[in-house]
Formats: structure tokens, C-alpha cells, sequence
């Protein structure tokens, strides 16, 4: 494949093994064993970098793989550290403090199918996590990583979860954090950043606009670790967790289809990464499985692309309630368009108005309440149904990534009272309750 055609998302950063200077301790990452470039394969060693010095694509994390077994997954403790041999994280990873995010319930959405027509649907519901997004367990890879590599500052730009589980993870590691958002944020997400840092920094501009400051900052300050930014590598194989409980929770199977949300595209293609990790480890039997992208029509531009039957991706300027998808230049949307193409699959995108009535429909149907991910995730899920994309017999899974408190905007104009009341059985009686 050609270089990605997205613009690198940080051009001004140490990317070069000569540019930064670092020792770490045996064993720090683990298994891991370089930095493998995405698009030539070119290999550096690990450390604080995440562009090829050779071509400019994405670093990744390779390893070397012991043998594994099911038992000794099944043994660790019920959070993502049960993985820790899958991760760039130390042996001694649970003796560090961290949020301890993962092992998140996957449900069973009896409900929710039958309303759609589906024969059976599970919900990997990430909302329980410890600041109530998927975000945390990027996070708690990323921290680690910082660890080793001895940073200073723990940082990031974000879309909202993410500065609410970096700020967070820094609290308990007891290091310093400073996040960067859009200052155009949800009010509850602003606080649920600022509760944890005292170093919340609003930016008058989209993500994307935060995103390049922070590039800007990493070029010139030393010892940040941006979590998406300079370790991203790391940060990044956080979201095969999520792969590896679906298919540990279904009991070691993979699912036929699945349902993610498309912000960068990292997540979506970090779970594929994580079932071709199983099956070639042979923790699961190789089958064929769809993997669908969901995204909100006001910033989907992998979906556009997908529609088009083009590998390039073309930078919007987003404009949906869905802000914590609302990534306009997407670092991972040409993978992202490879993976669903290639597995049968597909990327779809709903209005803001579907997104509200999809976060009501989870809500009613299987007792979640979700954000506004999540209501893209789903309102996908059920046009995918509805435009004969999604096989109705498969099995099939849709993830569930942040927690509705954090968006309660989105649908408080849409539900509420069913009557105000005086405290009388009259007035009960009257309102026509039931
Ligand atoms: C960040 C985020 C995603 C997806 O992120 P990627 O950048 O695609 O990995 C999905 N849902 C929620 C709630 C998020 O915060
Ligand atoms: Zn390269």
C-alpha cells in the first residue's frame, strides 16, 4: 500500500531514534521487542517514537511471543493486566498504580435484537471502565509506557475521554498532567477532566487544531509524553483488550460481525489486530469475521471514503454532537477502509438525530445509557440492519465505548417528565400514566 494519505498528525515531534536520548530498565515492554513501521517495515528500537524515520508512516509494536495459554490468561486479575503478555507493559506492570481499566461486561442484548431483527447480539459495554470510557485502557498502556521511558508530563490532546482518563491515571501515578480540549466541549466532560488536573487547558479550536498544538508542545519541551501523540504506539495496542475480552467472554470464539466507532481509527483496527494476535497464538479457532465502522454524518470522512471506493481519506471540518468521534483528519481511517473492505465489512454513518434516537433505543431496550459513541455505534448498527449490509442470522457484537453522563445533553431535550403532578392519587389517576 501507498504512504497514508492523511497528513502525519505530527510532523514537528522527535520521531527519530537520534532526537531523543532515553535508557530504560529490562523487560520494560515486555514481550515487545521494536517499533515496525505500518507501511515499509522498517524497524527501530523501542522508545519515544512513533513516525518512520525512513517514510513518515506509523510506528507499531512487534513482538516475540512465548507460548500462552488460556489458563494462565484466565489466572491474572480481571482487568486488562490478565493480557500484559499481549502488551508493551513490564512483567511487574500490576505493581504500579493505575486505573486498573478492562474485563468490562459483555451483554448479552436479547432486547435491543429483537427490536432489530437480529438472532443474537452482545454489547461490549466499556462504559463501566474507571472514568467511564473505553479511553482508560489506551491510557493505562500509555502511562506505563511513560513510566519506563521516564517523562515528566503525562499529556494529551483530546476529544473529551481522553484527557478525563489521562488526567485521572496521573492522579493515582502521582505524576503531573497537563490536557488539552477543545473549549468547545460538554461542560460534564470539562469537568470530569478538571476534578482530577489542575492543568486543563481549553483551546479555541477543533481537535484537530489541539491535536497540532500538541505536536508543537512535544517538539519543544522535553519529557512530555503525549499519550497519542509521541507514545502513541503504545497507547494504541491498550484497545486490542477490548478483542481479546470479546472473544475470552464469548468463550474464546470470535464473534461473525462487529460494530466499532471510527474517531482516529485506532480502536477498529487495534481489535482486528488483537483476533489475528489469538489466532495465530491459537487461543481461538481461525474464522472469517466482519468488522463494520461506525461514524456521525457531521464528521465522517472514512465512511465518504468507503462510499466512494477510495483509499484516500479526506479531511473534514467535523460538526456532529458525536464530538468524541469528531476527528476530522483521522491518523488510522486508511487502515480502518483496508480492514472492513477485506473482511467483508463495511463503514456506515447516521444523522445527529438517529445518534440521539439510537442512545434512547439502548437505554429502553437493554437498560444502558450510553453517549453519544455509543448512539453512533448503535444507530449504525441498526441502518446496517436496515440497508441488508449486516447478516441478521450472524453473531453479532456491538461496543458500547463511554457513558451517557458525559453527553446528557444530547438527549435531555428528547426525554423527560411524562406529567408534573401535584401529590394526589387524583392527579395521578388523571395524568394518564398507565
Ligand atoms: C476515542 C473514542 C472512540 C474511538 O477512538 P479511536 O480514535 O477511533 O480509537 C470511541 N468512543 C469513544 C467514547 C471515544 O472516546
Ligand atoms: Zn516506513
Amino acid at each position: 500500500m501507498s504512504a497514508p494519505a492523511v497528513e502525519q498528525a505530527n510532523p514537528a515531534a522527535p520521531v527519530s531514534p537520534a532526537k531523543a536520548e532515553h535508557t530504560t530498565r529490562e523487560g520494560a515492554f515486555g514481550n515487545a521487542v521494536a517499533l515496525s513501521c505500518r507501511e515499509c517495515g522498517h524497524q527501530v528500537d523501542l522508545g519515544p517514537f512513533y513516525a518512520c524515520p525512513e517514510c513518515f508512516g506509523p510506528l507499531e509494536i512487534s513482538y516475540e511471543f512465548p507460548a500462552i495459554t488460556r489458563e494462565e490468561i484466565e489466572a491474572g486479575p480481571a482487568n486488562i493486566w490478565r493480557y500484559k503478555a499481549l502488551l508493551p507493559v513490564p512483567t511487574d506492570i500490576e505493581t504500579s498504580p493505575n486505573t486498573e481499566p478492562g474485563f468490562t461486561r459483555l451483554l448479552e442484548a436479547r432486547n435491543l435484537a429483537a427490536e432489530l431483527g437480529l438472532t443474537k447480539l452482545w454489547v461490549k459495554d466499556d462504559s463501566t471502565n474507571p472514568t467511564n470510557s473505553f479511553k482508560d485502557r489506551v491510557v493505562a498502556c500509555a502511562l506505563s509506557a511513560a513510566r519506563e521511558l521516564g517523562s515528566k508530563v503525562f499529556a494529551c490532546p483530546s476529544t473529551g475521554n481522553l484527557a478525563n482518563a489521562v488526567a485521572a491515571a496521573g492522579a493515582r501515578a502521582g505524576m503531573r498532567t497537563v490536557v488539552f480540549i477543545p473549549s468547545n466541549l460538554e461542560q460534564p466532560k470539562q469537568v470530569n477532566s478538571a476534578v482530577f488536573t489542575e492543568s486543563l487547558v481549553a483551546v479555541d479550536g477543533n481537535y484537530d487544531d489541539v491535536n497540532k498544538l500538541a505536536s508543537e508542545i512535544a517538539g519543544e519541551e522535553e519529557g512530555w509524553a503525549f499519550v497519542n501523540v509521541n507514545v502513541r504506539p503504545y497507547y494504541a495496542e491498550g484497545s486490542k483488550t477490548l478483542g481479546y475480552e470479546i472473544a475470552e467472554q464469548l468463550g474464546w470464539r470470535l464473534p461473525d460481525q462487529i460494530v466499532i466507532p471510527v474517531a482516529s481509527g485506532s480502536q477498529l483496527t487495534k481489535v482486528h489486530k488483537a483476533f489475528q494476535e489469538l489466532i495465530k497464538l491459537g487461543l481461538v479457532e481461525d474464522k472469517p469475521y466482519k468488522v463494520f465502522g461506525a461514524q456521525a454524518s457531521g464528521c465522517s470522512p472514512v465512511s465518504v471514503a468507503y462510499k466512494a471506493g477510495v483509499d484516500a481519506i479526506r479531511p473534514v471540518k467535523p460538526d456532529t454532537i458525536a464530538k468524541s468521534l469528531a476527528i476530522g483528519n483521522p491518523a488510522d481511517g486508511i487502515y480502518v477502509l483496508d480492514i472492513c473492505r477485506e473482511t467483508g465489512g463495511a463503514v456506515e454513518d447516521i444523522t445527529d438525530d438517529e445518534v440521539r434516537e439510537a442512545i434512547v433505543l439502548l437505554a429502553r431496550t437493554e437498560g444502558i445509557f450510553t453517549e453519544t459513541a455509543g448512539g453512533t455505534t448503535v444507530g449504525v448498527l441498526k441502518k446496517l440492519v436496515e440497508t441488508g449490509q449486516l447478516d441478521t442470522e450472524a453473531e453479532t457484537v456491538v461496543i458500547n465505548t463511554g457513558h451517557g453522563l458525559k453527553t446528557l445533553d444530547a438527549v435531555s431535550g428528547a426525554v423527560g417528565p411524562a406529567a408534573t403532578i401535584a401529590p394526589s392519587y387524583a392527579a395521578f389517576a388523571a395524568a394518564g400514566i398507565v
